[in-house]
């Protein structure tokens, strides 16, 4: 675990004289809040880069019936795992357009050693800079109890959650007083078991940042929290990205 750096000082060193692009990895666990922590990033960033996830592209490709959209869903049909041949050129695409050129942000990317090696390629080849790494880091069993709560609407789909969102009738919605029910995705064995796919699949990941800037950040605090360590981790980088590439020494 790396200790949380003071804003301003041990990277200043490493960040003048050079055009700093501000690269960030954002990573954590199904149910950590990744997504929203990730809004309030880019909402805090100036200028603001753009937030990319390769899940939500490839979305957007199928639906749109792309050729790679194609591919994709014939991979996806016949079981198989979308690769990371597909997901790289995907990656190259997105951060070849022009609102990447002073950094972005990507969710759910790396997944792999072979994405992060690939990513670090492509990052030098662009003289970018290399990537600032945020590891929210929530506990199984915080996750489970979180994830356990929630109950959906059968007929409509709304979501409640039985400890944050109580529907005004046990066991019925709110919207059409339709039953409410366990997803088959939010039982407790297949959270477990997804919890520790995505475990064994993202520890080389992180292993292979850890000597870079990489931050630990324990997501089992509120949100406000969780975004204060995150904001005070990313502060040096920030002020690089906003002041052009330029730290004026400390
Ligand atoms: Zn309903």
């Amino acid at each position: 675990m790396v200790p949380i750096p003071t804003p301003g000082l041990p990277y200043v060193g490493l960040l003048t004289d050079h055009e700093w692009s501000l690269v960030i990895l954002l990573f954590g666990p199904p149910g950590s809040g990744k997504g929203t922590q990730g809004r309030m990033i880019i909402e805090w960033l100036q200028p603001q880069i753009p937030s990319i996830s390769t899940g939500e592209i490839l979305r957007a490709e199928i639906a749109a019936g792309t050729p790679l959209g194609l591919e994709t869903k014939s991979i996806i049909a016949s079981g198989g795992l979308v690769g990371d041949e597909i997901i790289n050129r995907i990656v190259r695409h997105r951060i070849s357009q022009p609102d990447c050129a002073r950094g972005f942000m990507l969710d759910g990317y790396p997944r792999t050693l072979g994405q992060a090696e690939f990513l670090d390629e492509e990052l030098a080849a662009k003289g970018m800079s290399e990537p600032v790494v945020v590891h929210l880091d929530v506990p199984a069993e915080v996750l489970i109890s979180r994830i356990i709560c929630r109950r959906q609407c059968r007929d409509c789909g709304a979501m409640f959650n039985i400890l944050s969102r109580r529907p005004h009738i046990r066991g019925r919605c709110d919207e059409c007083s339709g039953i409410l029910i366990v997803r088959y995705d939010d039982r407790e064995e297949v959270i477990r078991e997804r919890l520790r796919a995505y475990e064994a699949q993202t520890q080389p990941v992180l292993a292979h940042y850890y000597n870079g800037f990489y931050c630990h950040i324990p997501g089992d605090r509120s949100p406000v929290y969780i975004f204060e360590a995150i904001t005070h981790f990313l502060e040096p980088f920030a002020i690089a990205h906003a002041g052009g590439g330029k730290v004026s020494g400390s």
